[in-house]
């Protein structure tokens, strides 16, 4: 057994990466792993807290010092096993979490050495349990409840929608989950690229152990059109309905020429070179744009992730514009170390004023203004407060939006009674993540507005708790 000290002396182990130079040019993961050995020394750091202030800052709450003991010992089955106990998406998580501002924030050992960089790096870890478990064959099929003879229906099969139709089929009811896109997945799928979240060797296997619980996945429906929620609880003898239909409506900047040829959201962007595979010209239809000098508007990871894959996608510059300064951006320190590495040029205190087309409609530059940072805003951040007279143009022929997105009103629109707040986001119990209407549960973006990947599941959840207990009688 370590003593304290000598944990705080074993070096943080630091995650292997593609060289970034090379990692610009293909689609394959950016980080490639811990080995076991790796893994069971960055988790023997661990410093088992009796408060254990990481499980305070896991929305779902995971036993973390339960699985880096058990990851410690090198018994990765059993750590993997106690992180499914409260996880259903592990491989997902350790690779996109923010654990920084999450479990890693307040870890002991990162405050003991003064960085939180330091902290123990519990995605890591995560991340390598349940990459073994899943090619080892080994991630065991939770068991489900005998047959209810209830019917739920889950709309939309990102984070949320996964969780909630695990877990109410666990309790033995049936579901059909509806997915609008034809592929299953959410922003797993279509919005976080593959360099940082494989699709094959990682999301689908995920989505193939729902359907192998007996989760009925039905593609390219489009509740509201095909059909309606009330359709489904009337018509079609549904008893519950979870909504999980994510923030996927991209905000514009409401500037001059942005309607122009060669101008995109970040959203559509990604999904074409995402979901569609447009990268791979040889196996795939789908279009896309072959920019050559693009700028990418924003400061989030969807910026992030919209930047690194332009470089991909052939691009010779990429400019990231952002009106605030580094220290205000949102996006993961991670993601923005890695697009810096790659090439993305980081032009800060900058904001595009109008997109300059030509003579048919293609963008051919973009002008911009400076920036200067004022008292800070409501978000707490430093306002940015445009310099007046400091236009300048940067020579573009692509232009991605990435500055924000907001939820789709096509479900609010057709449900009847369906309470929705001035953002446009479903109202829920807090408690019970029950809407307005009795029996229609929402969570995840749809609720919270664009967040992550692991609040959406903790909204999963808390509405499958939920959901079980009223379709038991119990609520
Ligand atoms: C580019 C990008 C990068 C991101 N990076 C990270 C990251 O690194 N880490 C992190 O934690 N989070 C990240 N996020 C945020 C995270 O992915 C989301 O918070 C999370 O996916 C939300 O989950 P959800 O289940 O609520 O919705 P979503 O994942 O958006 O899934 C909603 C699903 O519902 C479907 N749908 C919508 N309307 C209908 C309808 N009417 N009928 C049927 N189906 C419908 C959609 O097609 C979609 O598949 C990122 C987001 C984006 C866009």
């Amino acid at each position: 057994m370590l003593t304290p000290k000598e944990k705080m002396g074993i070096a943080p182990q630091a995650m292997p990466e593609q060289d970034a130079k090379e990692r610009a040019t293909n689609m394959r993961e950016v980080a490639l792993g811990y080995t076991a050995e790796q893994a069971q020394t960055e988790a023997s750091r661990c410093l088992q807290c009796k408060n254990a202030p990481c499980v305070k800052g896991c929305p779902v709450g995971i036993d973390i010092p339960g699985f880096l003991r058990q990851a410690a010992d090198g018994d990765f089955a059993g750590a993997y096993a106690t992180i499914s106990a409260s996880s259903l998406l592990p491989a997902v998580c350790g690779r996109v979490c923010p654990q920084e501002k999450q479990c890693q924030k307040d870890c002991t050992m990162g405050k003991a050495l003064k960085d939180v960089s330091k902290a123990v790096a519990i995605g890591r870890v995560e991340r390598y349990c349940a990459d073994l478990a899943r090619e080892s064959g080994g991630a065991a099929l939770p068991e489900i409840a005998p047959e209810t003879g209830k019917k739920v229906a889950v709309v939309g099969s990102g984070p949320a929608g996964i969780t909630v139709a695990a877990d109410v089929r666990r309790a033995g009811h049936s579901v059909v989950l509806f997915e609008a896109f034809h592929k299953a997945g959410g922003v797993l799928v279509y919005g976080i690229p593959e360099f940082r979240l494989p699709k094959d060797a990682v999301v689908q296997p995920e989505i193939a152990n729902m359907a192998h619980l007996g989760v009925k996945i039905e593609l390219d429906v489009v509740v509201g059109k095909s059909t309606t929620i009330d359709q489904l609880m009337e018509d079609e003898g549904f008893d519950a309905v979870f909504v999980g239909s994510g923030a996927g409506l991209p905000m514009f900047m409401g500037i001059p020429g942005e309607q122009a040829l060669g101008v995109f959201s970040a959203n559509e962007y990604l999904t074409r070179a995402n979901l569609m595979k447009a990268y791979d010209e040889d196996h795939a239809d789908t279009p896309y744009w072959h920019g050559k000098r693009v700028a990418v508007l924003g400061g989030g990871n969807v910026a992030m992730d919209a930047s690194r894959m332009a470089l991909r996608l052939g691009a010779e510059k990429v400019y990231l514009v952002y009106r605030r300064s580094l220290d205000e951006m949102p996006a993961r320190r991670e993601e923005i170390h890695h697009a810096k590495e790659e090439g993305v040029e980081f032009h800060m205190l900058e904001n595009a004023k109008r997109i300059l087309g030509d003579d048919k409609g293609f963008v051919c530059g973009m002008e911009c203004l400076k920036y200067e940072l004022g008292e800070p805003d409501a978000s707490g951040r430093r306002s940015p407060v445009a310099i007046a007279g400091s236009e300048f143009t940067l020579d573009v022929d692509t232009v991605v939006v990435a500055v924000g997105n907001a939820s789709n009103p096509l479900i609010p629109a057709t449900t009847e009674g369906l309470e929705i707040n001035k953002r446009g986001n479903i109202v829920v119990d807090p408690e019970t993540n029950m809407t307005s209407i009795p029996g229609v549960f929402a969570g995840g973006d749809i609720v919270l507005g664009a967040a992550t990947v692991i609040l959406a599941m903790g909204e999963g959840r808390a509405a499958a708790k939920a959901c079980n207990a009223r379709l038991a009688g119990t609520l």
